[in-house]
């Protein structure tokens, strides 16, 4: 079983992404009419997505809206992937992310820079998704699925293009990387703060438009159902600029960024008292990409164009 039942119309499906499970989830909303799956996990975990759509008993080809809330490979790599077996699925995602979705090109590019050839692999390469299937979004949209409303908002900061989802009536909020990476297998929240564009200013505003929607719980990419809204946002906040302040005092400029890598990683064992070999594989993957943002924000000198 890779699919979890949340309400009586929201479902959580563990992609097992990386090979792991409470990694990298993607929901799905069942309204009275239409269904709606929002993000979609690394390409190379689309079948433990269909699988998952299986057990909840979705059909693929009645699946009506594809969300990624953005193009980072772990939320928008399967997504041309998914739409060949959804063939009425359209593709919501803010009109900065549609081009990337489209043409991939980049994004492979960018990453495959990042982690290396062989991460790739395992992360595996999105498939462009045709134009006409894409409905680009701004800073608001709302989609009906038939006595459930899901309401995008325009959430940058982890990523300039990047949406989160609010399902109205029962007061959810999918708030995508906006908030940080919360694994059941690791004690503490790690914030997740990417290169190219991460922007702190950004996504702090974004966290507290968040706020503002006042969910009763947050579906979290990394990962799961969390009930304590208010501490997860503060934490979010608090971690983050913890992090850019540790790495800001380095003298990063004469270290290697792996050396960088090695500070923080330092200050979480200090924090959680976990040895370093026992962090999980993805943690570390995950640990590194945040300190490499935030490297690339300090050297682009702040504000970033997250906005
Ligand atoms: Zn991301």
């Amino acid at each position: 079983m890779v699919s979890t039942r949340i309400t009586r119309r929201a479902f959580m499906i563990d992609t097992l992404g990386f090979g792991n499970s409470g990694a990298v989830a993607v929901y799905v909303v069942k309204g009275g009419r239409k269904t709606a799956v929002i993000d979609c996990g690394y390409a190379s975990s689309f079948g433990n997505v269909m699988q998952g759509l299986r057990e909840l008993r979705v059909e693929p080809s009645k699946v009506d809206y594809l969300i990624p809330t953005h193009v980072h490979l772990d939320h928008g790599g399967a997504t041309g992937h998914l739409l060949k077996y959804m063939p009425r699925a359209k593709v919501v995602a803010h009109e900065r992310a549609a081009p990337h979705l489209a043409d991939p090109r980049k994004v492979i590019e960018g990453w495959t820079s990042l982690v290396g050839e062989k991460q790739m692999q395992m992360y595996g390469a999105p498939l462009p998704v045709d134009k006409e299937r894409i409905e680009a979004v701004g800073e608001e949209a709302h989609i009906d699925l038939g006595g459930a409303t899901l309401r995008t908002l325009y959430a940058p900061g982890h990523a300039p293009h990047q949406v989160a989802v609010l399902f109205e009536e029962e007061h959810l909020l999918f708030p995508a990387d906006a908030v940080g990476m919360v694994f059941p297998a690791f004690p503490t929240l790690l914030p997740t703060t990417p290169p190219p564009s991460f922007d702190p200013p950004t996504l702090i505003r974004s966290l507290e438009l968040l706020r503002q929607t006042d969910p009763k719980m947050l579906l979290v990419p990394h990962f799961g159902v969390r009930k304590d809204v208010g501490l997860i946002i503060d934490r979010t906040r608090e971690k983050t600029e913890e992090w850019v302040e540790l790495v800001r005092r380095l003298d990063y400029s004469h270290m290697s960024p792996e050396q960088v890598v090695e500070e923080v990683r330092r200050s979480i064992i200090s924090e959680t008292g976990i040895p370093i070999g026992s962090f999980p594989g993805y943690v570390n993957v995950m640990i590194r990409l945040s300190v490499l943002g935030i490297l690339a924000y300090l050297k682009r000198g702040a504000p970033g164009p997250g906005t």
